[in-house]
C-alpha cells in the first residue's frame, strides 16, 4: 500500500507566489504518483493564516483539483499555529504530512528521500539545509547564535532545521498532546521521541513576495524559542544578583577601610555608576521574569491555537 501523504503549506499574504507554488506542486506530486511513492488520495494543503491579499481566492481557484484542500484560519495567527491547523487536520486522513514553506525555498526534490525514510520505518524526517550560502552574513550570524544559545540553555534542538519536516501519523498524534500555547514546534519535535533521521538540503532564495519574518519578528521568535524551553535564563540572573551582592560587600569594606584611613573617596561617580547599574539589572531581571508570567498568563487562558473559518475542498467526506 502506498502511503497517503498530506503536504501542509501554511501562507500569509502569498499572493505573488501562490501561481508557482501550485503549479510546481501539481508537478512534484504527480511525479511522486508517476515513481510510486505516495497513493492517489494524497493531498496538498494550504492553509491561510488570515491573509489580507488575494491568496485565498488563489487557494479556493486551486481546490477546483481534487488534489488540493484550502483551510482558511479566522485571522492570522501565525505560521506555527498555522502549522498545527494544518497538520491537525491532515492527521484526520494522512500516513504522514510534510510540512513546507509556500515560498519552496525548501528544494522539493528531497521529497522523494523524505517518502523513502518514512517508508524504512522512520517517523520524523527533518529537513536540514547543508548550507547558509543563500543567507546574508548578518542572518547566518544571527541563525547560528541562535542555535548555540538554545544548545546552552539545554534545549535540545537540529542545527540548521526550520519547519521542513516529514511526520507520521503516530508523530503528528503524538504532536497533538503536546497542548502548549507559546508554539515552537522546532523544539516541540525532538521531545516527542520516536525514530528520527535527517535529510540534507539546498535553500533557495525567495522567488517573489517578501519574508514574512523581518528581523523584529525573528527576533521576537528567538526569544520565544529559547523562554519557551529553558528556564536558565531565570537562574542565570539569579546568579548574576547574588555576584552583583558580592561585589557590593566588597566595595563596602573598601569604602570602610578607606574612611578609617582618613581617605574617604569623592564618591558621587562610583555612586552614579552603581546606581545605574543595578537599577538596570533590575530591571532586566524584572523583564525577564514578566516574560514567563507572560507566558504562564498565556497557557492559563488556554486560548485556541487557531480557528478555522473554511474549508474547501472538491469531495465530501
Ligand atoms: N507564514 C504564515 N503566517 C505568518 C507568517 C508567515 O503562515 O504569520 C508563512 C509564509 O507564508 C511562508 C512561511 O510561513 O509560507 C515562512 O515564511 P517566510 O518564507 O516569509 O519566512 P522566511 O523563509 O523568510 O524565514
Ligand atoms: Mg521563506
Amino acid at each position: 500500500m502506498l502511503p497517503k501523504v498530506y503536504f501542509v503549506i501554511p501562507c500569509y499574504n502569498e499572493e505573488e507566489m501562490l501561481p508557482y507554488t501550485i503549479e510546481k506542486m501539481l508537478q512534484k506530486f504527480d511525479d511522486l504518483l508517476k515513481k510510486g511513492l505516495i497513493s492517489e488520495n494524497s493531498r496538498i494543503i494550504f492553509v491561510d493564516d488570515g491573509s489580507k491579499d488575494k491568496t485565498w481566492q488563489l487557494i479556493k481557484e486551486a481546490t477546483k483539483d481534487i488534489k488540493f484542500v484550502g483551510v482558511k484560519l479566522s485571522r492570522n495567527c501565525g505560521h506555527q499555529n498555522a502549522l498545527m491547523a494544518g497538520m491537525s487536520y491532515a492527521l484526520k486522513f494522512c500516513d504522514c504530512a510534510i510540512t513546507l514553506d509556500a515560498d519552496l525555498q525548501d528544494d522539493i526534490n528531497v521529497i522523494d528521500e523524505f517518502i523513502k525514510k518514512f517508508e524504512e520505518g522512520y517517523d520524523v524526517v527533518y529537513g536540514v539545509r547543508s548550507s547558509r550560502k543563500t543567507d546574508t552574513f548578518f542572518k547566518r550570524f544571527t541563525a547560528q547564535s541562535f542555535y548555540k544559545l538554545m544548545r546552552a540553555f539545554g534545549v535540545e534542538i537540529v542545527y540548521n532545521h526550520a519547519d521542513y519536516r516529514l511526520l507520521s501519523k503516530k508523530a503528528l498524534e503524538f504532536l497533538m498532546q503536546f497542548e502548549e500555547r507559546n508554539l515552537f514546534l522546532r523544539g516541540i519535535i525532538p521531545l516527542i521521541g520516536l525514530k528520527s533521521t535527517i535529510v540534507y538540503y539546498e535553500r533557495q532564495e525567495r522567488i517573489a513576495g517578501k519574508t514574512k519574518y523581518p528581523l523584529k519578528k525573528m527576533l521576537s521568535f528567538a526569544f520565544e524559542g529559547i523562554t519557551s524551553f529553558s528556564v536558565k535564563p531565570i537562574k542565570y540572573i539569579t546568579f548574576a544578583g547574588f555576584l552583583m551582592f558580592l561585589l557590593s560587600i566588597a566595595i563596602l569594606i573598601y569604602a570602610i577601610v578607606q574612611k578609617i584611613r582618613g581617605q574617604a573617596i569623592a564618591g558621587w561617580t562610583s555612586l552614579t555608576i552603581s546606581i545605574w547599574f543595578i537599577g538596570g539589572l533590575q530591571l532586566v531581571a524584572l523583564g525577564l521574569i514578566g516574560e514567563y508570567i507572560g507566558k504562564i498568563y498565556k497557557e492559563v487562558k488556554r486560548r485556541p491555537l487557531y480557528l478555522i473559518e473554511e474549508i474547501a475542498k472538491d469531495e465530501h467526506e
